[in-house]
């Protein structure tokens, strides 16, 4: 074997790829919608390059964290590629659940950056991620300024 540091994937010609075939769309592979990511990872699942490509994009990726690993590669995506880094253990190349609907309400919850999530967090006993420390923050703020307003306007009246 060759000592020499090339990539994985270096004499691999990606024109067999499902994803460089005409009929798939690019985008699906980096789209926030979720009907798009469940196509995507079905022609990973067929591709005939699914080793090298994974294979290729770790190593690209070296230890990046979950948010910078962009897109779908080998069917998985950034979430994924980066669990699959740091534990060893190649997950499932399926897209997650939709967020599932709330008990009561049969409503979607409110995503993170809202009140509701905050309280939900709470609720759950779960970290308090940055968005919605944020956004309890900046609540907090409005209410604390809007008491003041009303303190004022009974002393000017
Ligand atoms: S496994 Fe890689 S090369 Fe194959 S379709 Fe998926 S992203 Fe494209
Ligand atoms: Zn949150």
């Amino acid at each position: 074997m060759s000592t020499s540091r090339t990539t994985p994937t270096d004499r691999i010609s990606w024109a067999s790829a499902a994803c460089a075939q005409k009929d798939a769309d690019p985008e699906w592979w980096h789209s926030n919608l979720r009907k798009d990511r469940v196509k995507a990872r079905a022609r990973c699942r067929n591709c005939p390059l699914q080793e090298p490509c994974l294979a290729e994009a770790m190593h690209r990726e070296g230890d990046a964290r979950a948010a910078d690993r962009k897109g779908i590669y080998g069917g998985l995506d950034g979430q994924q590629r980066h669990k699959y880094h740091t534990t060893g253990i190649r997950p499932d190349p399926v897209e997650p659940p939709a967020q599932p609907l709330h008990r009561t309400t049969g409503r979607t919850p409110s995503g993170c950056g809202t009140e509701a999530a905050y309280q939900r967090h709470l609720r759950k006993g779960e970290a308090i991620c940055t968005p919605c420390r944020e956004a309890h923050r900046a609540r907090a703020v409005r209410q604390r300024a809007a008491r003041k307003a009303e303190r004022q306007a009974e002393f000017v009246s």
